[in-house]
């Protein structure tokens, strides 16, 4: 027999109580919503990480994707979160709390939310005879770089089409948001020579060169914001590649010439940019800077990159949701998202959420209780919009 289906609020609930901080697994979590979504009607396919550890899911409702049309609707989030260990949390951050106005937890904002409303619209749906798909794809590890949503970009047959129409529900406060920038995710480790630092003769220091590596990535960093960029009136805060060194870790006692230092660094590339030129930029400024340190080694390597998203605003979807929103203006995004890489798929991406992006990552994060009731709503209208 089917489960009940909870309300939007109690499924959230149910969320919010997986610990699925992107260190961890998310089969728990993952088992759940699969457990949940077994019922009649309805389809769901594991498509797991390549260790096993992890899974994404691929929900199907309703007919077969027509491959002339690809017609239908596809809503997409991810199931992690970001880690809750700050000391500042008033309640606890796996138990749903409700404040009065807001609903509180780690992942009610980004994204728990809507992963609520997209399950339950499925759940909903499974037995209303769709005229066209609903297809849910709930992604593991966007948090560190949108890992499962590259995975299954991947993995998914380019021949087997998915519905055109495509939202991750991302917080954006319901603005439809239809360009974000990239993010290229960088790593350089530097190798010297241990040695006791009563003898530096002996050693090779392998914080000295990576100084001077920061440095140029500072200079780097300095001419970055001369350049133009495309869709730069987009981004009018900051309409340049933003380049940031944000953990240098090195040495491991004050009476030891250090041997290895690392340094990471990420690069917001604009929409209509490739991440190559910059990654190459940044590698060379690094190697230069520590060619003069005889003993020194360098291995600069791209950690991940997220791709930047940019959507036509000339698609049906984006104009109802500019008409349901009374939106006129293009509204962009400084961080990156799943749409990147699902983009390669060949769905047109809009970031279209319930929740304050400026509250995520935070501690007592929280969604106002309207605006989740309201998404609710917006989003059950365009399954019938699109599906029924
Ligand atoms: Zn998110």
């Amino acid at each position: 027999m089917a489960h009940a289906i909870l309300s939007d609020s109690e499924l959230l609930a149910r969320l919010v109580a997986f610990d699925s901080t992107s260190c961890n697994s998310n089969l728990p979590i993952a088992d759940f919503i699969c457990d949940y979504l077994d019922r009649p009607g309805v389809v769901v396919e594991r498509l797991p990480s390549p260790d096993g550890d992890k899974v994404n899911l691929a929900v199907f409702v309703g007919p077969a994707v027509d491959p002339e049309t690809v017609d239908g609707l596809l809503l997409s989030g991810h199931m992690d979160v970001v880690p809750a260990t700050e000391p500042e949390w008033q309640s606890d951050p796996f138990a749903l709390t409700d404040t009065g106005d807001r609903l509180v937890g780690r992942g009610a904002c980004d994204m728990k939310g809507f992963d609520a409303i997209a399950i339950n619209a499925a759940a909903e749906a499974a037995d209303q005879g769709l005229r066209n798909p609903l297809v849910l794809v709930l992604t593991y590890d966007e948090e560190i770089g949108t890992i499962g949503a590259h995975d299954f970009a991947q993995a998914w047959p380019r021949d087997r089409p998915l519905p055109r129409r495509a939202i991750i529900g991302e917080p954006t406060s319901l603005d439809v948001v239809r360009m974000h920038k990239g993010h290229l995710k960088m790593r350089a480790t530097l190798r010297g020579q241990e040695a006791h630092s009563g003898y530096p003769h002996l050693g090779r220091s392998a914080i000295e060169p990576a100084a001077r590596a920061v440095t140029a990535l500072a200079e780097l960093r300095e001419t970055l914001l001369t350049e133009p960029c495309p869709h730069a009136e987009h981004f009018p805060a900051v309409p340049f590649v933003a380049l940031n060194v944000g953990i240098v870790r090195g040495g491991s006692a004050v009476n030891v010439v250090p041997a290895r230092c690392d340094i990471e660094l990420g690069l917001r590339i604009l929409p209509g940019m490739a991440a190559e030129p910059y990654a190459r930029r940044a590698t060379e400024a690094i190697e230069h800077a520590v060619a003069g340190s005889p003993g020194v080694s360098v291995e600069v390597e791209v950690v991940c990159s997220s791709p930047p998203l940019l959507t036509d605003e000339n698609n049906d979807l984006c104009s109802h949701l500019y008409g349901l929103r009374e939106q006129s203006a293009t509204v962009s995004a400084s961080y990156a998202t799943d749409a990147g890489w699902l983009q390669e798929c060949g769905l047109d991406c809009l970031i279209f959420g319930p929740g304050n992006i400026e509250v995520a990552h935070k501690p007592n994060e929280g969604i106002p209780k309207d605006e989740f009731r309201q998404g609710g709503e917006i989003f059950r209208s365009l399954v019938t919009r699109y599906c029924a």
